[in-house]
């Protein structure tokens, strides 16, 4: 049934057969040891191993410098929509120095908010007590919906006019998988932020959904983290790149946080994860492993290069079918440039030009018929949704797009 069911889910969704092929028998009998991966000591020089190998693999396909930290963790994206800030806020508190004042108003952090994900970010930033500034929610420039990445020219960053007041991290995320809202190729616009703001502020990038799709440039961010159940593995990891330099301080030291940095849950900060080589507990074992193998069929296949061709030429094929639908699909993402190549998200519409229910129920029976599976939109906004990760293929999606063109015949 696998050879026949082409999986589109949003995540957890399809990972390559040959990596799980592998996993299967890792699962049994690990490289011979007698016992399955999840059954050795997490201590142990195999399992140490397997953690370095992923490691490397993902320094050789992300270009990564010695001087970022690569830290396997637990809690998902969702946990570091907390532990980026607190680590943010407390290397800012750090940065300020025993020369501040006695009680220094709290730094502030800035987001970027371009779809559910991010406005997620600022609601538990602000839960946690943080000054979260939004300096633009994109929502506000196109009719109360997502659906734009708005010029820099219309956010309002905070001042970084010094080190003192500059915010403790720019937030943002690169690719909203819910609303199908990506950054524009060629990425964040860095280049457009005032030159002071740049050096200064630290910018964060969630790219739980698009990660090993595109190049990203590691140097130009202080930290990218991104959950694993897309483009990575199972999920149960999260995966963290972090500068060393803003995780090198003691965040418990009297002076950093006299200076407003906050108490940090053990397990959040950075600093040991990174001193315990991603060990300071017992790790998520066999999604690290499998990670690991996915990154090195990567490595096999053109790495992120070949990663970035093959999603062009999916989402390219996709959105073709899009444009030659009369009408019968509409992206939900109004600005052509920010359609995200992972997450295509569409309505159904009728011939009177509104969603129609009714003939969206049908685009998925018709998928199905064709065994693509997992196609709904997400609850909170409706409509269809095909992901395409890095496993599905462009056969797969040759499949979809021959659904989508009968679909258009036998409806408009
Ligand atoms: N960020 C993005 C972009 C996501 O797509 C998701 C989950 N789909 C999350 C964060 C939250 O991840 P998790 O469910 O692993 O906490």
């Amino acid at each position: 049934k696998r050879d026949a069911t082409i999986n589109l889910g949003a995540g957890p969704s399809s990972l390559p057969t040959a990596v799980l092929l592998e996993a299967a028998q890792g699962l049994l009998d690990f490289q011979g040891t007698g016992m399955g991966l999840t059954e050795l000591s997490h201590r142990s020089s195999t399992f140490k191993a397997v953690v370095d190998s992923a490691e490397a693999s993902l320094r050789a396909l992300l270009d990564i410098p010695d001087d970022y930290a690569v830290l396997f963790t637990q809690g998902g994206g969702t946990e570091q929509f907390s532990a980026s800030a607190l680590n943010m806020l407390s290397a800012h508190a750090s940065r300020r120095g025993p020369a501040a004042t006695a009680t220094p108003t709290p730094a502030k952090c800035d987001y970027i908010v371009t779809g559910s994900w991010t406005a997620k970010a600022v609601k538990e930033a602000k839960r946690l007590g943080v000054a979260a500034n939004v300096a633009v929610d994109a929502r506000e420039h196109n009719g109360g919906k997502f659906g734009v990445v708005p010029p820099v020219s219309a956010w309002k960053l905070s001042s970084a006019a010094s080190a003192e007041d500059a915010p403790a991290m720019l937030y943002y995320c690169d690719n909203e998988t819910v609303d199908g809202v990506e950054f524009p190729a060629p990425g964040f616009p860095i280049d457009e932020l005032p030159a002071d703001y740049a050096e200064r502020v630290p910018l964060v990038a969630d790219c739980s959904s698009n990660i090993l799709s595109r190049p990203i440039d590691v140097r130009r961010h202080a930290l990218i983290f991104f959950g694993a159940q897309k483009n990575v593995g199972p999920s149960g990891v999260t995966v963290v790149i972090v500068r060393r330099n803003l995780i090198a301080h003691d965040p418990d030291a009297p002076a950093v946080l006299a200076q407003g940095g906050p108490r940090i849950p053990t397990t959040l900060v950075y600093k040991n994860l990174a001193d315990n080589a991603s060990l300071y507990n017992t790790p998520p074992m066999f999604s690290i492993y499998v990670a690991g193998l996915v990154f090195a069929d990567l490595l096999k296949h053109g790495g992120v290069a070949g990663a970035t061709e093959r999603a062009a030429a999916k989402s390219g094929l996709v959105y073709g079918a899009i444009a030659d639908s009369q009408g019968l699909f509409v992206p939900t993402v109004t600005q052509a440039a920010a359609r995200s190549r992972m997450n295509v998200t569409f309505r159904v519409v009728s011939a009177e030009g509104t969603p129609d229910d009714g003939l969206e129920a049908r685009f998925v029976a018709a998928c199905a018929q064709r065994g693509i599976v997992q196609v709904k939109g997400h609850r909170s906004v409706g409509g269809i949704r095909c992901s395409l990760y890095n496993a599905v293929t462009l056969e797969q999606t040759a499949v979809l797009v021959d659904v989508m063109r009968a679909f258009i015949a036998d409806e408009r």
